[in-house]
């Protein structure tokens, strides 16, 4: 017991090393250049352990630390806005128990943005987004209420950029040949709401009218399909599911999309999410999610953007996570009322949002530097945590829900993500422990990490690997590796 809280004293003389003990090992985690090793415990005494962790860079010079996180920091500041997100209107033929939009709405539902508004909007956003690469994506609502207006809107974005990417998030039930048609024209990648099979998907999304959406979700992928369109699905990780996750993923996968997603429900401003689960629940729902698809040898890229399963795909590829969403700097959100903002959890309360012709002016401007700050790399409460290069620092919405505050932790995600980070790495020490056992010290290497994502990682080239906006926001740790300079000064063993 002695023995064990001495190494976590060590622990903190890097504020970037966690220690797990697992018996025999521990597993000391560099949660910064995302990098284990595992030492006997009963090979070397504590001054040996500190010599070894200093001669492979786990215990660093603050000089070394300080340089990591400035390259991090200057990382972090260079993200600038690139994405569009329209909401034509919030009105929706569908009511979802969990849906956090209409729930929160404050202002009329029915409203469709004007012409004005819709022209003023993307103007605006081309403007910011300069020459960069640009992605816009129609949200709701059900955005495909105004098929009409959203045809004219990528008309008028090709006008101004044609290489513009375009994607459409739906329930799927407003699909018809034509519109089926006119994504597979046009190039557009389109994700529908699904939350498995039918007796799952209808506990929670259901049509206005109380009956079941299931079967117009699925006419709607099945058009998709007739017509040669690209399609992601995407479900709700709620307490309709979360017991079934195994029952959703495999319905998901039936279906045969280029991409899986699977989100956490968002709070409600006045409460609990009725369908909310706790923190344990959803990240025992996540791994299992996770253990599944590679058991199935889905490539877990595929599955894991846009979902806190990408949690794990960095802690694989050695990524370090710097927010949690595009909302934190790279993505603007236009909605209905003619309003413009920079996160869609908040679009329909008016929440930081602004007119569109004032979206230059002072308050948005500061608005815009206090979001584009929201990194765990920014926030000193979490400089002790295991988990800051991999949680993105969460939901900023969430933590503003509970909290009242955007710059704080929220307890719950981030009780989630330590659950993740703990697991992912026993399950690395688990995968290795054949090459480890025999050995006092052993340093994994990158290849070794492969070994987390098994036959599936071989499936990887034969998917599509769909991202607007995320890859921003994550450095390659190998990159801060270049930072530390005092290498010459490492005690041999
Ligand atoms: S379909 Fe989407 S926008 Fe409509 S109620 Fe359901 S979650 Fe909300
Ligand atoms: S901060 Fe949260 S609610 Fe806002 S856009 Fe990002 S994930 Fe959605
Ligand atoms: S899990 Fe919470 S405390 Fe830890 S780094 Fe992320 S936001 Fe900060």
């Amino acid at each position: 017991m002695q023995e064990e809280s001495n190494h976590f004293e060590a622990n903190r003389m890097n504020e970037y090393l966690r220690v797990y003990d697992y018996g025999e090992y521990l597993n000391y985690f560099d949660y910064i250049l995302m990098r284990n090793i595992f030492i006997k415990k009963d090979a070397y005494d504590l001054s040996e352990i500190d010599s070894i962790l200093a001669k492979y860079q786990f215990k660093r010079t603050n000089e070394d630390n300080q340089n990591i996180l400035s390259a991090i920091k200057q990382h972090s500041e260079r993200c600038a806005i690139d994405t569009l997100w329209i909401i034509p209107t919030f009105s929706c033929n569908h009511l979802c128990t969990y849906c956090h939009i209409m729930h929160n709405s404050a202002i009329n539902r029915d409203i469709h943005i004007s012409e004005e508004n819709l022209h003023n909007g993307i103007d605006s956003f081309i403007k910011k987004a300069g020459t960069r690469q640009k992605y816009v994506a129609f949200y709701g609502g059900e955005p495909l209420l105004c098929f009409n207006l959203i045809r004219r809107a990528i008309d008028y974005i090709k006008n101004l950029d044609n290489k513009t990417e375009i994607n459409i998030f739906t329930n799927g039930s407003m699909i018809n040949d034509e519109i089926a048609q006119y994504i597979f024209e046009n190039s557009i990648f389109i994700v529908i709401s699904i939350d498995g099979p039918s007796e799952l998907h209808d506990k929670a999304r259901k049509m206005r009218n109380g009956e079941s959406s299931h079967a117009a979700a699925i006419k709607g992928i099945e058009i998709l399909k007739r017509h040669g369109c690209s399609f992601g699905v995407n479900a709700v990780l709620s307490k309709a599911i979360s017991a079934d996750i195994v029952e959703t993923i495999d319905f998901l996968i039936d279906l045969e999309p280029k991409e899986i997603g699977c989100n956490s429900l968002h709070f409600f401003f006045d409460g609990e999410n009725p369908l909310e689960v706790t923190a344990k629940e959803s990240a025992e729902a996540f791994i299992v999610l996770f253990s599944h698809a590679r058991e199935k040898g889905i490539m877990l890229d595929h599955l894991l953007n846009r979902t806190r399963l990408n949690l794990f795909a960095h802690f694989i590829f050695r990524y370090v996570k710097l927010k949690d969403c595009p909302a934190c700097g790279n993505r603007i959100v236009l909605t209905p009322d003619g309003k413009m903002g920079y996160c869609e959890g908040f679009s329909s309360s008016g929440y930081d949002y602004f007119r569109i012709a004032d979206i230059e002016t002072p308050p948005a401007i500061s608005s815009y530097q206090k979001w584009k700050k929201l990194s765990p790399f920014l926030n000193p409460g979490c400089n002790d945590c295991e988990c800051i290069g991999l949680c993105g620092g969460n939901c900023p919405y969430d933590a503003f829900v509970r909290k009242k505050v955007l710059t704080v932790m929220d307890d719950f995600r981030c009780e989630q993500c330590r659950i993740m980070v703990e697991w992912i790495n026993r399950e690395l020490y688990e995968a290795l422990r054949m090459k480890i056992e025999g050995n006092s010290i052993y340093l994994v290497k990158d290849e070794d990490r492969l070994v987390l994502l098994g036959d599936s990682y071989e499936s990887r080239k034969n998917q599509i690997w769909y991202c607007s906006g995320y890859d921003v926001l994550s450095i390659d740790s190998r990159n801060l590796e270049k930072c530390l300079n005092t290498v010459s000064t490492r005690n041999e063993v």
